[in-house]
């Protein structure tokens, strides 16, 4: 590419894709999932990025972000990263805003890497050739046999860690973690997500029975906002149990306080929600607290930032996105091993995005 080429469009769509079946967690209930897709484009060359997030975010890129980075230079993205978020000052930031950011702060990066040819693993600088998964789903919404099914599934395909919805019945989650323990077998990792659905002490009533089958993450035990909660909890837990927050981080202000609290054992970003810059930022401050660091779902769009994130744990390989990515992109990579490698032969994040497949889910 020429030096001082500038970002000429952006287009922002929204796609609403019910799920299989009603489905839940500890605290909420969903039957569709919206993608918004973000290509933004400089000299016959696109990027692509995507959020999992809401109609609303598709309409403040088009008439909020696109204005604020067309004409720019696709190299600077710390000033296009300045500029959307100051487009957006008197709207705020966390929310909708923040989604709408990072789709189109991924189409960016994407872009950038793709304009030199270069796979966004290579534009970062990898830490490590491949990113460690762990199967995640077992909704409150399925029956034993589903949650038995998916769990088992995932260990079967080689995933040797899974996680499971808990926190929507306290009195059923009992049964239904040790049903799914006894369907993963002793060896594999078994993982609990609250969605912040307990109270303090149910948590920790809870927290001894889970320790006895052996269950070492705790998710949200409490809400996310309850960080003194969250660090009586961590304080009290059995020592093998990790307590870990951070999937609703929009802007980096809350990673650090989460940090700071110490109330968490594992923090959590979620690039599709804190933009790939501030994905990128949260993992190098939650390595300045030594804490261990882990993606939240999406996990094309996490693959290549996880290989260059310090200190990266795992990456969630969330059922519901799976099936979302699988279905309209090209170039999705499945686990081998329990592992994602990115294909170094595409550029960026080597993804495409299907959009005649996508038509018949178009809001
Ligand atoms: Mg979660």
């Amino acid at each position: 590419m020429k030096p001082g080429a500038k970002i000429e469009r952006v287009v922002a769509k929204a796609y609403r894709i019910p799920t299989e079946q009603p489905e839940s967690d500890g605290t909420y209930r969903w039957e569709s999932t919206t993608l918004v897709v973000v290509h933004a484009a400089c000299e016959g060359v696109r990027g692509l990025g995507y959020s999992y997030a809401d109609e609303a975010a598709a309409v403040l890129v088009r008439d909020k972000l696109a204005g604020a980075v067309i004409g720019k230079d696709p190299m600077h993205l710390p000033e296009c990263w300045e500029a959307m978020t100051g487009a957006l000052r008197n709207l705020g930031l966390p929310g909708v805003g923040m989604l709408a950011v990072s789709a189109l702060d991924a189409a960016l990066w994407d872009l950038k890497a793709r304009l030199l040819e270069l796979p966004l693993v290579d534009l970062l600088g990898a830490e490590r050739p491949a990113v460690p998964v762990y199967g995640s789903g077992g909704f409150t919404s399925y029956t034993i046999e589903q949650l038995q099914k998916q769990l088992a599934g995932w260990v079967e395909q080689g995933i040797p860690r899974v996680k499971m919805k808990v926190g929507r019945d306290p009195g059923a989650d009992p049964e239904r973690v040790a049903q799914a323990r006894e369907a993963i077998g002793v060896s594999a990792e078994l993982m609990v997500d609250a969605n912040g659905g307990y109270q303090r002490k149910e948590a920790l009533a809870l927290a001894q029975y889970y320790d006895e089958l052996d269950v070492r993450w705790f998710e949200e035990p409490v809400d996310h906002r309850d960080r003194t909660g969250l660090r009586l909890l961590r304080d009290r837990i059995p020592a093998g149990m990790e307590v870990a927050v951070g999937e609703y981080g929009f802007t980096l202000d809350y990673f650090q306080r989460l940090l700071a609290d110490g109330a968490v054992d594992v923090l959590q970003a979620d690039a599709t929600r804190c933009g790939v810059t501030g994905f990128l930022r949260a993992a190098t401050l939650a390595e300045l607290y030594r804490v261990p660091f882990s993606a939240h779902c999406a996990p094309a769009l996490h693959l290549h930032l996880c290989c260059a994130a310090p200190n990266l744990r795992h990456l969630e390989y969330f059922h519901d996105h799976v099936r979302i990515e699988r279905m309209l992109f090209d170039g999705v990579i499945g686990p081998v091993h329990g592992e994602l490698a990115p294909d170094r032969t595409r550029p960026g994040m080597g993804l495409e995005f299907r959009e005649e497949e996508a038509r018949r889910y178009q809001v």
